[in-house]
C-alpha cells in the first residue's frame, strides 16, 4: 500500500488563509503586523529567501520591509541597526538572514534581537523557553514539522518520534517539541550506532540530515509517518530529500515530498510568529 503524500503547500495555503482573516481583525483593532528582514552582502541564495519572505508578507498582508546592507558592514553596524529596530514600535518581527559575512558574529547578532521580536525563534530565551515548557516564538522549521504531523490526524501523545539529526535549527528544537506533544523521542546523529535499528522502532520518523536519499527503507517501520527536512540540491539540478521518497512512500503510513512538503510550511510560521509577536507586543490575545 502507498503512503498518504503530506502536501505542504496545501497544508501552508490553509493556513496562510486563516492567517489572512487574523490580520485583518488586528487592522481593525488598530494593529498592522510588520516584519523587517536585514539582509547583509549579495549571496543569491539569501537573495532568494528573502525576497520569498517579502512576497509572503505583501500576500496576506504583513507589511514588510527589507533593509540591505553592504558585504563588508561591520558587526558595530549591524548591532546599531538592531537596536534601533528593537526601540521602533511599528516593527513586530525581526529577522536577519543567515548566514553572515564572516567579520560577522551570527552569535552576537541572534543576542542582539528583542526576544519578543525573534521571530525566527533563535534568540538564546526563546530556545530556554522552549526547553522548560513555556510559551515562547517558535524556530520555523520545527513548528512547520509539527502542523505537519497533527495535520495527519495522528495522535502524537506516546507515540515514539526518531528524529535524525541535532542541529540548532531543526534536529534539537522538533525534538522539543515533540516531547512537548508527550512523544516518547529518540534523536540520533552522525555518531549515533545502529541507527537502523533505532529508526525502524519509529511510529514518527523525522529526518534532518542533509545527505541525498540516504533514508531508505530499510531505516522505516512499515506504518511510520516520514517527514523529510532534507533539502538537497543534485548536480543536475534536481531538489531531493534526505529520504529514497520513491521505495519509502511504498512501507509509511505518510509522507512528506521534496519540493513541496517542509519547505512551504517554514515561511508560513514565519507569518504565523510575526502576527504572534505583534499580538504580544500590543497584548491582544
Ligand atoms: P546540519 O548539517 O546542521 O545537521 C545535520 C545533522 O545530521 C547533524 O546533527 C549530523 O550529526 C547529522 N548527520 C549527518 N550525517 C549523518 C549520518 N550519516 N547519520 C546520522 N546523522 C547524520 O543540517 P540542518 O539541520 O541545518 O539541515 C538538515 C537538512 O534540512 C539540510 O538538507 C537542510 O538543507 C534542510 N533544511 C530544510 C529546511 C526547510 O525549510 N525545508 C530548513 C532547514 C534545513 P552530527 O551532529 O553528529 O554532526
Amino acid at each position: 500500500m502507498s503512503a498518504q503524500i503530506i502536501s505542504g503547500k496545501e497544508v501552508a495555503k490553509s493556513i496562510r488563509e486563516d492567517l489572512k482573516r487574523e490580520i485583518e481583525e488586528l487592522k481593525r483593532q488598530g494593529v498592522h503586523p510588520g516584519l523587517t528582514v536585514i539582509l547583509v552582502g549579495d549571496d543569491p541564495a539569501s537573495q532568494i529567501y528573502v525576497n520569498m519572505k517579502e512576497k509572503a508578507c505583501k500576500e496576506i498582508g504583513i507589511r514588510s520591509e527589507v533593509i540591505r546592507m553592504d558585504q563588508s558592514t561591520s558587526q558595530e553596524e549591524l548591532l546599531k541597526e538592531i537596536h534601533r529596530l528593537n526601540q521602533d514600535e511599528n516593527v513586530h518581527g525581526i529577522l536577519v538572514q543567515l548566514p553572515l559575512p564572516k567579520q560577522i558574529d551570527e552569535k552576537a547578532i541572534i543576542n542582539a534581537i528583542s526576544p519578543v521580536k525573534d521571530v525566527d525563534g533563535f534568540h538564546p530565551v526563546n530556545v530556554g523557553k522552549l526547553a522548560i515548557g513555556e510559551d515562547s516564538l517558535l524556530p520555523c522549521t520545527p513548528h512547520g514539522i509539527l502542523e505537519l504531523i497533527r495535520q495527519t490526524g495522528t495522535e502524537i501523545k506516546g507515540k515514539h518520534a526518531v528524529v535524525i539529526g541535532r542541529s540548532n535549527i531543526v534536529g534539537k528544537p522538533v525534538s522539543l517539541l515533540l516531547l512537548r506533544e508527550n512523544a516518547t523521542v529518540t534523536i540520533t546523529h552522525s555518531k549515533t550506532r545502529g541507527l537502523k535499528t533505532i529508526t525502524k522502532q519509529a511510529d514518527i520518523l523525522v529526518v534532518a540530515i542533509g545527505k541525498p536519499e540516504m533514508v531508505t527503507k530499510e531505516y522505516v517501520k512499515p506504518g511510520a509517518i516520514v517527514i523529510d527536512v532534507g533539502t538537497n540540491r543534485l548536480e543536475n539540478g534536481k531538489v531531493v530529500g534526505d529520504v529514497k521518497f520513491e521505495e519509502v512512500k511504498d512501507i509509511a503510513s505518510y509522507i512528506t515530498p521534496v519540493p513541496g512538503g517542509v519547505g512551504p510550511m517554514t515561511i508560513t510560521m514565519l507569518l504565523k510568529n510575526t502576527i504572534e509577536a505583534a499580538k504580544n507586543i500590543h497584548h491582544l490575545k
